[in-house]
């Protein structure tokens, strides 16, 4: 298994359309409408109620419905690289349900919200099995807690540093962004952050400076950057990377 050299990296790059990633088919021409990182969540109230508004930290990255056709699908998920393992969770909460996409360079995508019927993969990924770069997957769907249909999309770390980071998605940011990807930022940067973010504009920094602490020291979650963030969970650690900043997807 490859673990994300300079070598390692140079092929990846070379094999998938360089740092833009160009040759990466995923959701073609599918909006973003709800990007990685800090972001205004929904709040769970007594009573399991639902309450819109609170800052929070969204693991994913949403893409909504589009009118584009692709390969004869409207609204299909392609596999986006070739994977090694693939897995399917078919009643979690809160996503309705989840197929995992295992990649050898030690990451994995969570693609939730599909409705087992509309999963072209179903078979495959209940028995584990690998699936091909460019794969229909299924179309997307509102399974679980969704105001419509849409892809959710997590990017996490399978754990190959003592970080729990990928030595790949690391060497790729450092490429992309020039940023030491294990640098968290102060709390006044992500207030910053915050503020760019479409849905928390206009809120006050101490609303949002109190949101971020709250996430740190009560769910141990570590917002390391506007693309990568961490979260401790009984002992366990969980890197969760934005795909739409690493790969445009
Ligand atoms: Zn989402």
């Amino acid at each position: 298994m490859k673990n994300g050299t300079a070598v390692g990296l140079k092929g990846f790059l070379a094999e998938y359309g360089g740092l833009n990633f160009d040759n990466v088919v995923f959701r073609p021409r599918a909006p973003f409408t709800c990007s990685f990182g800090l972001v205004k969540r929904y709040r769970v109230l007594a009573g399991g109620k639902l309450e819109w508004g609170t800052p929070g930290i969204h693991f994913g990255v949403d893409r909504g419905a589009s009118d584009c056709t692709f390969q004869g699908r409207s609204n299909g998920m392609f596999a986006p690289f070739d994977f090694y393992k693939s897995g399917w969770v078919a009643d979690s909460a809160p996503f309705g349900t989840e197929l995992w996409l295992h990649h050898a360079h030690g990451f994995s995508l969570r693609l939730c919200h599909m409705w087992p019927k509309d999963c072209a993969v179903i078979d495959t990924a209940t028995a584990g099995a690998a699936i091909t770069r460019k794969a229909f997957l299924g179309t997307i769907g509102a399974n679980g807690v969704a105001d419509g249909i849409h892809s959710h999309v997590e990017l996490h770390s399978a754990g190959f540093t003592a970080g729990g980071s990928c030595a790949l998605l690391d060497a790729i940011l450092r490429e992309k962004y020039y940023q030491a990807p294990d640098q968290e930022m102060d709390i006044h940067e992500v207030a910053k952050v915050y503020s760019e973010c479409a849905l928390t504009k206009g809120m006050p920094e101490s609303q949002m400076v109190a949101a971020y602490r709250e996430l740190r020291e009560q769910k141990g979650i570590t917002f390391l950057n506007r693309f990568k963030c961490v979260r401790r969970v009984n002992g366990k650690v969980v890197v969760y990377y934005s795909t739409e900043h690493l790969f445009d997807m």
